[in-house]
C-alpha cells in the first residue's frame, strides 16, 4: 500500500521540493547537509523560548524580556531564512502550510527529535497538543498543519496527541489597524479548552512557525487555567531576534 501510495503521491525534498530518489529518504542527502549546516539552529539560543540568538551575551531574546511567559521551554528547530533567497526553510514550512506538502512531516520531525531528543525527554510530557487553527480555516485549507506535525510527533516518540482539547474558537485576522497589545489581548481570548483527559498534567504544544510568541503564550494561558500543570513549546522553523 505504502508502495502504491508513493506512486501516486511521490514524495518530494523539504529543502528543493524536487521528487526524492527512494520512498525510504525523507530529503536528498545533499540537501540535508545544506539545511544542517544553514539552517539548523544552534547554541546560543532563548533559554526560554529557544529561538536563535545574535549574540552570545544575551540570555533571552528581545521578545521573552519584553513579555511573561507562561510556558516552562522552548524548543525551535530550523532558521526560518530569507524569503529571498531561492530555497530556504522558510519557503519549505509556508509549502507545508498552505500547499499541501504534508510529506515533509515525516523529516522535520525525524529532525526534531534527532536534535532534541534529551530534552523532549525532559519535559515528561504526557501530551502533544497542536496549536489549533479556526474550523473555517480548516475548511478551506483542508488540515491543520500543526496537527499533521503533532501526530507525526506522537507516532515518533510514542506520546499521546490530542487534537480536540485545545479549541480556536475565535478568528483573529483582519486587525492590521490594532495595536500590538490590543492583538495580544484578542488572541488570548481566540482559545478555548474543551474536556482535559484526565491523566494530562503536562503538555507539549507544537506549531509550524514560531515568531513572537504570542500565540503560545495565549494558549499556555488557557491550558493553565483550565488545570495543566507545565507547558512547554516546540515549533519546527522560528524567526531570530
Ligand atoms: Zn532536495
Ligand atoms: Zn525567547
Amino acid at each position: 500500500m505504502d508502495k502504491l501510495m508513493s506512486l501516486l503521491f511521490p514524495k518530494r525534498c523539504p529543502f528543493c521540493n524536487e521528487v526524492l530518489e527512494s520512498f525510504h529518504l525523507d530529503i536528498c542527502p545533499e540537501c540535508e547537509k545544506i539545511v544542517d549546516e544553514f539552517y539548523l539552529i544552534e547554541e546560543p539560543t532563548c533559554k526560554k523560548c529557544g529561538k536563535p540568538l545574535a549574540d552570545e551575551e544575551q540570555e533571552f531574546c528581545l521578545d521573552c524580556k519584553k513579555n511573561p511567559r507562561s510556558f516552562e521551554q522552548g524548543i525551535c528547530l530550523f532558521r526560518y531564512g530569507h524569503r529571498q533567497n531561492y530555497r530556504s526553510m522558510g519557503e519549505s514550512i509556508l509549502r507545508f502550510k498552505y500547499s499541501g506538502a504534508l510529506t515533509y512531516a515525516s523529516y522535520y520531525i525525524r529532525k526534531l527529535i534527532e536534535t532534541y531528543t534529551q530534552v523532549i525527554r525532559q519535559f515528561e510530557v504526557d501530551a502533544i497538543f497542536p496549536i489549533p487553527v479556526h474550523k473555517s480555516r480548516y475548511k478551506q485549507r483542508g488540515y491543520n498543519q500543526a496537527e499533521v506535525l503533532a501526530k507525526e510527533l506522537s507516532k515518533q516518540m510514542n506520546i499521546p496527541v490530542y487534537s480536540r482539547c485545545l479549541l480556536r474558537t475565535k478568528k483573529t485576522s483582519a486587525q492590521k489597524e490594532l495595536t500590538k497589545e490590543e492583538r495580544a489581548r484578542n488572541l488570548a481570548l481566540a482559545f478555548e479548552v474543551k474536556q482535559l483527559p484526565k491523566d494530562v498534567h503536562r503538555v507539549l504544544l507544537i506549531d509550524d512557525i514560531y515568531t513572537t510568541g504570542v500565540t503560545m503564550e495565549a494558549c499556555t494561558r488557557v491550558l493553565l487555567q483550565a488545570g495543566i500543570e507545565k507547558v512547554y513549546v516546540a515549533s519546527i522553523c522560528s524567526g531570530q531576534n
